[in-house]
C-alpha cells in the first residue's frame, strides 16, 4: 500500500494524513528536551558498556516504556538479558606460537589478550588465513572448511586506510566475515592486529556463545610476509583459565501491537543505541562523554514516537517493535546479539529504521536544518516513502552529500551502525541521521544542551509518518535489485 498512501497523500496536499496526525502532534520539543537532559546527564557517567550509567539508562528506558503502556517484548519485562563475563586474563604460562616449514614464532605473552571464558592447550593445529582487506582472496566461506580449526585473520587495520570508495564495502566484508565466523564455530580464532592489547590486568569483555578470539596483534608481521599461503600454519597454545565475573547486558525492547490478523504477526522495528563511550580513566576537567547526540537523540526519538503512538488510540496492521540497544560503541555488539537472538522472527521483520545522531544540526560540511538523511540512499524502497513522509512534515530527505568527494558519503556509514546486524540477515535496514558529522563527535562535549530540539520534533514526525506507513502498508521494503551494492544483504 506505500505507493497507494503516497498517491493518497499527493492528492491530499502537503498535510500528513489526518488519521495519524493524533500521534504526530504528540511529537515535541520539550518533550525530547526533557529525555535527553536526563539521558545524558553527567549523572549517568558516558554509559559506558557495561556500567552502572548503562544499567540506570536501561532502567530509566524500561520505565518510559512501562509508562506508555507498551507491551513488554523481552524475556525479563522489557529487558532482552544477554549474560556475558569480564574476564581477567592470566599470563602466567600463556603461550602461543605459530609454525610454518621450519619457521616458529613465540608471541610475547605480554602481548597477547585471550578472550577465552576457560582453558584451552593445542598442540600444532592447522591454521586458516584471512586477509580481512582482500576478500576476494577468502574463497567460498563454508562452515565445513574451518570447524575444528583455527582461523587467524589480520588485515583487519589496512581496511580503514583503503580508499573511500572500497572502505565500505572491504568493512561489509569484514562484518560478514565475523559474522559467519560466529555461527561456523571454528576452534579458536586469532586476530593478528587488531587494536592494542590492554596492559596485563586489564578486564576484557565477552560474549560467552561467541568464538573464542586471542588478540595477538605481534603475529601481524608473521601473516604480513605469507599473504594468501596459509598452507601449512599451525599454532600451539596454552591459555590458563581466566578470573571470570558475570555481567548482564541488556537491550530494552517494547511492542506495539498490530491490529491487522495477519499482518500483525510481521513487524516494524525501530531502533537506536543507548550506550556511549563511558568515562576518561583520569585527567582534568571533564573526564564523562555525554553522547546526548550520538545516540541520546536517537533513544529520545524512539521513547517520543513510541510513547506518541501508544497514547494516540491509532492501530497499525503491522507490529511495531520498539528497542534500544546496548554495546554498539564496542562493535555494535547489542544488535549483533539481537540479530543472533531475535525477539521477533526475523523473516517477518519488514523494515529497520535505526536511529543515529538526529539532534545536531552543526554539521561542519554544511548546517543542516530540516533536512535528513539515510544511509544506503538508493539502497532499497524503504527511502523513498520516508522522503514522501518528510515531504508532508518538513523535512528533506536527501543523499548526504560531502562536497569535497563525489562518492554518495551515506554509503560508507551504511555499515557503521545497528542497522548492519540487520540488513546481515537480510532485513531491508537503514540508519536516520541529520548531521552524520559533528563538531563533539565522541568527545566529552557532545552534551544535550548543544542539540536543536525543535529541529529533532519535525525529524521524529518525518520517522513517525514513514514508519507508520509502512506498518499499513501491505508491501514490505525491498532491497533494490539493480544496486550491486545491496547483494549482501539479499535474502
Ligand atoms: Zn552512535
Amino acid at each position: 500500500m506505500a505507493a497507494a498512501a503516497l498517491l493518497l497523500a499527493a492528492m491530499l496536499g502537503a498535510e500528513p494524513p489526518s488519521q495519524y496526525l493524533p500521534a504526530l502532534g504528540k511529537i515535541h520539543a520539550r518533550s525530547l528536551e526533557g529525555r535527553l537532559s536526563f539521558l545524558a546527564s553527567d549523572a549517568l557517567e558516558g554509559r559506558g558498556t557495561p556500567s552502572r550509567g548503562l544499567d540506570i539508562a536501561a532502567e530509566y528506558i524500561a520505565s518510559e516504556f512501562r509508562r506508555a503502556g507498551l507491551e513488554p517484548a523481552g524475556d525479563n519485562g522489557y529487558f532482552q538479558t544477554a549474560k556475558w563475563l569480564m574476564l581477567r586474563p592470566v599470563r602466567s604460562g600463556l603461550l602461543v606460537r605459530l609454525d610454518r616449514e621450519g619457521e616458529s614464532v613465540t608471541l610475547a605473552p605480554g602481548r597477547v589478550d585471550a578472550g577465552l571464558a576457560g582453558a584451552l592447550h593445542l598442540d600444532n593445529a592447522p591454521v586458516i588465513y584471512f586477509d580481512a582487506a582482500a576478500p576476494d582472496s577468502w574463497g567460498e566461506l563454508s562452515a565445513d572448511a574451518v570447524a575444528g580449526k583455527v582461523v587467524a585473520v589480520s588485515g583487519i587495520a589496512r581496511i580503514y586506510g583503503l580508499p573511500a570508495a572500497e572502505r565500505g564495502p572491504a568493512i561489509r566484508s569484514y562484518y560478514m566475515l565475523k559474522d559467519f565466523l560466529a555461527r561456523a564455530r571454528p576452534l579458536v580464532v586469532l586476530r593478528a592486529d587488531y587494536g592494542t592489547p590492554a596492559p596485563s590486568g586489564e578486564e576484557m569483555l565477552i560474549d560467552p556463545e561467541s568464538v573464542p578470539t586471542i588478540l595477538a596483534p605481534e603475529a601481524r608481521e608473521f601473516f604480513t610476509r605469507l599473504r594468501s599461503r596459509s598452507a601449512g600454519i599451525t599454532l600451539s597454545l596454552n591459555v590458563p583459565a581466566p578470573e571470570a565475573r558475570p555481567v548482564q547486558l541488556r537491550n530494552v525492547a517494547a511492542l506495539f501491537k498490530g491490529a491487522d490478523p495477519e499482518l500483525s504477526k510481521s513487524y516494524v522495528l525501530l531502533s537506536a543505541h543507548y550506550d556511549h563511550l563511558g568515562m576518561k580513566p583520569d585527567g582534568d576537567g571533564d573526564r564523562i562523554y555525554n553522547g546526548a547526540d550520538d545516540d541520546g537523540s536517537g533513544v529520545v526519538s524512539v521513547l517520543e514516537i513510541a510513547s506518541a503512538l501508544a497514547r494516540s488510540g491509532i492501530h497499525t496492521r503491522r507490529s511495531i517493535l520498539f528497542i534500544a540497544y546496548y554495546g554498539e560503541e564496542l562493535g555494535m555488539l547489542g544488535s549483533g546479539y539481537y540479530s543472533r537472538h531475535p525477539l521477533v522472527p526475523l523473516e517477518q521483520t519488514v523494515a529497520n529504521i535505526n536511529i543515529e545522531q538526529v539532534g545536531r544540526t552543526d554539521d561542519p560540511i554544511q548546517p543542516r536544518i530540516n533536512e535528513a538523511t539515510f544511509t544506503g540512499f538508493d539502497y532499497s524502497t524503504l527511502v523513498p516513502v520516508f522522503a514522501e513522509a518528510g515531504r508532508l512534515t518538513g523535512i528533506k530527505v536527501v543523499p548526504y552529500q560531502d562536497p569535497a568527494s563525489s562518492e554518495p558519503a551515506g554509503d560508507p556509514f551504511f555499515v557503521r551502525s545497528d542497522n548492519l546486524a540487520l540488513a546481515a540477515r537480510g532485513v531491508v535496514a537503514h540508519t536516520v541521521s541529520v548531521a552524520l558529522e559533528f563538531p563533539d563527535y565522541h568527545r566529552v562535549s557532545d552534551e544535550w544542551q548543544k542539540v536543536n530540539y525543535s529541529n529533532m520534533a519535525r525529524v521524529d514526525r518525518m520517522i513517525a509518518l514513514g514508519t507508520l506507513w509502512i506498518a499499513d502498508s501491505e508491501t514490505a521494503p525491498r532491497w533494490n535489485l539493480s544496486n550491486p551494492a545491496t547483494i549482501p544483504y539479499r535474502r
